[in-house]
């Protein structure tokens, strides 16, 4: 018999129809005549229950039946007679798959901390709620393509390895076959790249731009959808040293088009989530529920499904960094000196907290602040006719601050290269990125949108860790 998954039968199963189903059980309770196992196979957040006679399967047989162990289950689909599920399935033929050892299962059929199941990550995608989380995760990255085919993007794999260090700063991973003990030296003493594999030093790409531009450059709208690596050492609950980011690139747009392109990608993939997770995000929402309760009410964030709502209909606000600054410098908190970082004059770069403050309490609302000032940002950001800020953007969300980075791009070659050589950005490496504004350079731009800080956002967790399958921090690379 053809094997069928339970979240079909949950949601069409016809009363009657013989199936086989085959998950892992959640939990086994029984009374002398009868047996209920929750069986999940991953397909929806819901169990099927299966019920089984103790007089067919005898009562030796359920004691292999228990929480972890693999099933199948061959039956018929009956009227549920409990609430909740409109079917359960009558077991005529049980099949032990793989047993599991209830005193040994790490995963009980009750509430473990999240930290704990961090340390049990091979197992933690049984338990409902990290279920629910990857469910979701692989809902976004289909919308994130659909949005991008929808609208005559293309999809480009930037290279993982890269040679041009240019926006790392110190903030990459090394890839080197040289011997880590005894590396080939140079003239000066330094090690000596030049007989390393790729025979220059090589490093994990911190961001597919660069190579993106190339392509918008030619193909006129492109998106990068790929893992990046960033070694700064900041043990935050939003930094992970391998992310996934997404970063389109559009020829002839500017920052006004590339704001517009920002917020209705944000909306696009929140909308999805609500039309196609909602057992999923109902489920996480309970979950937060229940962890709000012990918190004074002032400080209670909104409910998930509310707060998704609220920012897929309402608009952003767009707001300039010279006039955040003059709203964080006369807000409450920074005359009361309660910012860790006091906001002092223009200049100053924006930490998560006053991020925060302007999105949570001063307008309630998601915000793109644009228009930074030059120094604290990337060479290739446009300069504005002011001579002193670029056209960037960063999107800044509730609860998580910046969520999108993105600019204008310095399309005029003059400035890029005075650009370059006043932040120390050796030109004769970047000689294919300048030839872009040689031969048929135009106005372009394009951001990054982080794909864990969109998952923080869409399923209310609090902590990266646990909207990426394995993952990857300072002294942790477990699994
Ligand atoms: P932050 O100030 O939060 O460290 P950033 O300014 O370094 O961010 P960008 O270089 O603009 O970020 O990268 C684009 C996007 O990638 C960010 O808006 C964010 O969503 C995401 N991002 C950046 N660094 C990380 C990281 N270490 N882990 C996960 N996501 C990240
Ligand atoms: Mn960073």
């Amino acid at each position: 018999m053809k094997k069928v998954q339970i979240a079909g039968i949950l949601k069409s199963g016809q009363v009657g129809a013989e199936i086989t189903i085959k998950g892992w059980v959640r939990t086994r309770r029984g009374s002398k005549n009868v047996s209920f196992i929750a069986l999940n196979d991953g397909s929806t957040i819901n169990n099927l229950q299966v019920v089984a006679e103790v007089e067919t399967f005898g009562e030796e047989f359920f004691k292999n039946i228990n929480t972890g162990a693999a099933i199948g289950v061959t039956g018929t689909l009956v009227a549920s007679a409990g609430s909740g599920q409109s079917v359960e399935l009558k077991a005529e033929k049980i099949e032990i798959i793989g047993l599991s050892d209830p005193d040994k299962y790490p995963i009980q059929p009750k509430r473990h901390s999240l930290e704990f199941l961090r340390e049990m990550a091979h197992l933690r995608p049984r338990t409902a709620t990290f279920s629910a989380i990857f469910r979701i995760r692989h809902a976004m990255i289909f919308a994130i393509h659909s949005f991008f085919n929808e609208r005559g993007f293309f999809n480009i794999h930037t290279p993982i390895i890269t040679s041009s260090d240019a926006e790392g700063a110190g903030e990459m991973f090394r890839v080197s076959t040289l011997s880590a003990i005894n590396p080939p030296l140079n003239e000066e003493g330094a090690v000596d790249y030049s007989q390393d594999f790729f025979g220059k030093a090589a490093n994990l790409t911190v961001s597919g731009q660069l190579e993106g531009e190339l392509f918008a450059m030619a193909l006129s709208k492109i998106y990068t959808f790929g893992p990046t690596f960033r070694a700064e050492n900041s043990n935050t609950s939003r930094h992970l040293a391998e992310f996934w980011m997404i970063e389109p690139e559009v020829a002839f747009f500017d920052l006004n088009d590339n704001m517009d392109l920002a917020e209705e990608f944000l909306k696009y993939l929140i909308n999805y989530a609500l039309e196609h997770c909602m057992d999923d995000l109902l489920f996480l929402s309970n979950r937060l529920a229940e962890e709000e309760k012990v918190k004074p009410a002032d400080q209670r964030s909104m409910e998930l499904i509310e707060k998704l709502r609220f920012v897929a209909d309402n608009d952003f606000i767009r707001l300039t960094y010279t006039d955040a600054i003059e709203i964080l410098r006369n807000s409450k908190p920074n005359k009361k000196g309660q910012f860790q970082y006091p906001v002092g004059g223009y200049g100053t770069d924006l930490q998560s907290e006053h991020e925060r403050y302007l999105v949570e309490k001063e307008f309630k609302k998601p915000v793109i602040l644009t228009n930074y000032p030059k120094e604290i940002k990337a060479f290739y950001m446009r300069l504005d006719d002011n001579g002193q800020t670029v056209s960037a953007m960063d999107v800044l969300f509730p609860q998580i601050g910046e969520i999108i980075g993105g600019s204008q791009r310095e399309e005029r070659l003059e400035v890029l290269e005075q650009r370059m050589d006043e932040m120390n950005i050796p030109r004769e490496d970047m000689e294919w990125y300048l030839d872009t504004r040689r031969f048929g350079g135009c106005p372009h731009a394009g951001f990054g949108l982080g794909f864990e800080r969109l998952m923080l956002f869409v399923t209310g967790m609090g902590n990266i860790r646990d909207v990426i399958p394995f993952a990857r921090t300072p002294k942790n690379c477990e699994f």
